[in-house]
């Protein structure tokens, strides 16, 4: 295991040279002329070969062909090769901010607190986001939505959205939930708000609209039959005063009853996919019915999985990071995971693996077969990852999961609607998403044809944010 100060140097070291890099962005508004290559839009149209897409300042100001959209003198022109594809960039609508990808920012799963003191993991986290931010625009991801976290997560939203080193930025703020997690809350500052009655969600639905959220967001875990009553109530309590205050309502639930009542409420997004049962007919109405989107969410527990695996030496840990995104600090956190074979906590950890994974994946069978159902009924459908969880880490989780939901019959072209357009709606956005005029110019190149397999978006070689083009290289981990 690293060392703790090695860590922190390394974190230092990634902050300091972002900063660096911060003051030459400023440049003067300027024109850029994109020719060539396959145009996917993300709306689901046809591929349009040899485009011309022309960007000024951070904006998309014409996409066509060399007779519909002429060059500007003096533009600066890219001529891309016609195995290059050109794609919106991609939108991962579930994400966790204040999570680090391993356990130390889930310390209700595993904790080492003498190790990696929470309250520490949490003040890094609020700090140094640049490390996430970098590790999204390198894996391709140009917008993320944050569906729950602690009220600084509403400060990345401003700080992002026109920082061509940084995601777009979604954040609903502290989750509402009948049963907030201790060991998630610091004593300052809380990211689960407890849902004791109908009143106390509604105040929490106004500090949210007050501090600025874009969402609210419940954490509805399973109910216990005699609270059903009362729990339920309070749900709708929160959803009318949401809806009063014309926040979108997301909800985590991932058992059906629970769905239900939240689609009832009028849900806006469903962060995970139902696992406890089959979607029924009533399940599938009622979200068509309400416009609700729905976020399979399918790898975030086998990262559990893995990570649990990884400390108990059962399998080695792996980074799955094609570009070299993914922060040193995270990396080592990561690797070294096996070195805590001996921890006190590690020791105590004593659930059977095998039948941990055999559960798993009779799970993971009923959200495949629940997203095939809502796919099948027309409802549309957003890719997220979970990203912070253990095991799944901000940026490149994208692939597998993209990856996943191509193997549960979803069709390359639609798949690139979901994780673009779809996620830009998720977030409440027109304007990202898809690559028109008028759009915010966030634009990725890939080099292999990612229609013909969605594990091509690995071969990233540019991404665009707000009108600035990164090569992948530059991007990576330094
Ligand atoms: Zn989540």
């Amino acid at each position: 295991m690293p060392s703790r100060s090695t860590v922190f140097l390394l974190l230092v070291f990634s902050f300091s040279a972002f900063s660096t890099k911060g003051s030459q962005e400023s440049e003067t508004e300027r024109t850029l002329v994109l020719d060539g290559g396959n145009l996917f839009d993300g709306r689901g149209g046809p591929v349009q070969t040899d485009p011309r897409i022309v960007v000024t300042g951070e904006a998309i100001v014409c996409v066509g062909n060399a007779e519909s959209c002429p060059a500007p003198d003096g533009a600066r022109r890219i001529e891309l090769d016609n195995g290059s594809w050109i794609l919106p960039g991609l939108v991962d609508a579930h994400v966790h901010f204040g999570q680090t990808g391993w356990f130390d920012g889930r310390p209700s799963s595993l904790d080492f607190p003498e190790l990696f003191p929470y309250e520490q993991t949490m003040a890094r986290q609020k700090s140094q986001p640049e490390r996430y931010f970098r590790a999204y625009l390198c894996s391709g991801v140009t917008a993320v939505f944050d569906t729950g976290g602690y009220p600084w997560s509403l400060d990345f939203k401003a700080a992002a959205e026109h920082n061509p080193r940084a995601p777009h930025v979604a954040a609903a703020g502290p989750r509402i939930t009948h049963a907030p997690p201790a060991a998630l809350n610091l004593s300052a500052e809380q990211q689960y708000l407890l849902l004791s009655d109908e009143e106390a969600g509604r105040a929490a639905v106004r500090f949210m609209a007050a501090f600025g959220a874009d969402a609210i967001k419940v954490w509805f875990l399973r109910v216990r039959e005699q609270e059903r009553e009362a729990i339920d109530s309070r749900v709708a309590a929160v959803a009318d005063e949401a809806a009063a205050r014309g926040l979108p309502l997301i909800v985590h639930a991932t058992s059906l009853r629970e769905a239900k009542v939240a689609l009832h409420a009028g849900a806006h997004l469903l962060v995970h996919g139902v696992d406890d049962q089959l979607v029924d007919e009533e399940f599938l109405s009622l979200a068509r019915e309400k416009g609700t989107i729905y976020t399979p969410t399918l790898l975030v527990s086998d990262g559990y999985r893995r990570m649990f695996e990884a400390v108990k030496r059962v399998s080695k840990p792996e980074l799955d990071d094609p570009n070299r995104c993914v922060d040193e600090g995270t990396r080592q956190m990561i690797l070294s995971s096996p070195e805590l074979y001996n921890h006190p906590s590690v020791r105590a950890f004593d659930q059977d693996l095998k039948a941990y994974r055999e559960r798993l994946d009779a799970v993971y069978v009923r959200k495949v077969e629940n997203l095939r159902r809502v796919h099948e009924a027309g409802i549309p459908i957003a890719l997220g990852t979970d990203a912070g969880n253990p095991g799944t880490l901000h940026g490149p989780s994208i692939y597998a999961e993209l990856e996943a939901m191509q193997a549960a019959g979803i069709e390359p072209a639609e798949l690139l609607v979901m994780a673009t357009r779809n996620g830009a709606r998720a977030m409440g956005r027109e304007d990202i998403g898809t690559i028109a005029a008028g759009n915010v110019a966030d634009i990725i190149i890939v080099s292999k044809n990612p229609l013909e397999d969605v594990k091509h978006l690995r071969h990233i070689s540019h991404v665009m944010r707000a009108g600035k083009l990164h090569r992948i290289e530059e991007l990576a981990r330094p």
